[in-house]
């Protein structure tokens, strides 16, 4: 804000300099035109607009003078003496046209109004001087500049009057002259304008990814400490001395504590994973399979690890096309998916898998008939620590993780994974590996 108010002061100045720089520029060449004008022809341009004033001041005073009786007649018969009088003068003065050429040859525009300003003007008659005009100058305004004051004594009359050139398109002038400076300028606001917003989007970014992972450490935290607390239980209800003569409970809580710790281990393995992922790219160990089978495996397994959690409909439509990919990664993209689908349903979990060949591609589908994404989270959920956090969703548990693999596993792959979802229907995200 600073740095605006100085830079709009530094326009002003810079204007209002050059604005006084051309006043100045045009008074001091009209001066030296004048003094030209004086010193070689020993003239100052008025010459024949002198002697013609002097033979109608003349005229006017002697013979042709009217009887003026009433004030008004007095009044009316000056104005019209005095606009004589400039027209006189505006239509004989020769410094104008001398100017044009001067200013012209110094190198400067000479399309200026000259203006006359007569002060003061009387007339010699024979019952002595017959005054005019006497009148105070206005002030100068800002378009013009004063070349020079003069006072003239005639046979028939006095004058005093001033020439005055009048820059009328000062505006545009002062604007060519400023031009590159307040370009400069212009430019350097632009520039500030553009760091500012850079900055700001970038902190606002910044404060969306702390949220992000505020949010991952308070999932982590509650994800790390349901089996944990499951164990503390487990391991108190063995030491109790009731349950020692009893093998089956002895055997059903060990199974418990065994089941807990692989998910706490698998819960350890992603967050180690993360940062692994941070520091490296992916390494993929590339073996050449048959997608369909492979799926078909996964798919199989997953119902044996979920205890038939969801009915799955497969299709396999790729001929057992052979694709080069990571054995490992590719089981936890479609395991993630698999996984979500379950996840993300509030009756009961139908999944279509389904492969195909495209062009260049080798396409798995898997959709659901779950709660849907809604559109403003659609272009968010593959990155990371992302949760849809409204609705009933944020019951579920989740680390906003598993999509994000998926998208890095698919990239590291070559290809890609999208996502098309109706609120309410259902969700299918597709992933595409090249062949
Ligand atoms: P997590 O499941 O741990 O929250 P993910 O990265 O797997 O993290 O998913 C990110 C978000 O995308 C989830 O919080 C969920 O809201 C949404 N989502 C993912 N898969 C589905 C799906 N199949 N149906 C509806 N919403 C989904």
């Amino acid at each position: 804000m600073l740095f605006m108010a100085v830079q709009i002061y530094m326009i002003n100045s810079i204007w209002k300099q050059k604005e006084e720089l051309l006043l100045m520029r045009y008074k001091t060449l009209s001066r030296e035109g004048l003094s030209l004008l004086l010193s070689k022809k020993k003239a100052n341009g008025f010459e024949k607009a002198m002697d013609i004033t002097d033979k109608f001041a003349g005229l006017v005073a002697s013979e042709k003078l009217p009887v003026l009786k009433t004030a008004d007649d007095t009044a009316a018969f000056r104005k019209q003496v005095l606009e004589q009088t400039y027209s006189i003068i505006e239509k004989n003065e020769a410094l104008s046209s001398f100017l044009r050429s001067y200013i012209k040859k110094a190198g400067y525009e000479n399309d200026f109004k000259t203006e006359v300003f007569i002060s003061y003007f009387s007339l010699l008659t024979y019952d002595g001087p017959l005054e005019i005009a006497r009148i105070t100058p206005p002030d100068i305004p800002g378009t013009m500049v004063l070349v020079n004051s003069f006072m003239q004594e005639h046979n028939n009359f006095v004058i005093d009057y001033s020439f005055l050139i009048n820059l009328t398109n000062k505006k545009e002038m002062v604007f060519r002259e400023a031009f590159l400076s307040l370009a400069l300028i212009t430019g350097s606001i632009l520039i500030v304008i553009m760091v500012f917003v850079i900055t700001w989007r970038n902190l606002m970014e910044e404060k969306r990814l702390s949220d992000l992972k505020t949010d991952f450490i308070n999932n982590m935290t509650h994800e790390l400490k349901t089996p944990l607390s499951t164990i503390t239980v487990a391991g108190r209800t063995l030491e109790k001395e009731q349950i020692l003569n009893d093998p089956t409970r002895i055997l059903e809580t060990a199974h418990l504590i065994g089941k807990q710790s692989i998910h706490l281990n698998q819960l350890i393995n992603t967050i180690l994973e993360v940062s692994l992922l941070e520091r490296s790219e992916f390494e993929l160990t590339r073996q050449e399979v048959n997608v369909d089978e492979l799926t078909h495996q996964i798919v199989a397994s997953f119902l044996t690890s979920c205890d038939g959690c969801a009915v799955i409909k497969e299709e396999y439509n790729t001929g057992g096309v052979i694709v080069s990919l990571d054995l490992l990664y590719y089981t936890t993209m479609v395991n993630n998916l698999l996984a979500n689908a379950v996840k993300y349903c509030a009756s009961e979990p139908v999944i279509w898998i389904t492969t195909s060949s495209e062009d260049k591609n080798v396409a798995v589908t898997v959709a659901d008939n779950g709660v849907g994404i809604a559109r403003e989270h659609l272009d968010h959920i593959f990155e990371k620590f992302y949760r849809i956090t409204e609705g009933n969703i944020h019951k579920t548990k989740g680390l906003g993780l598993g999509l994000y693999y998926v998208n890095r596993i698919a990239n590291a792959h070559g290809g890609e994974v999208t996502v098309n979802s109706k609120p309410g229907k259902g969700t299918t995200f597709k992933i595409r590996i090249p062949l």
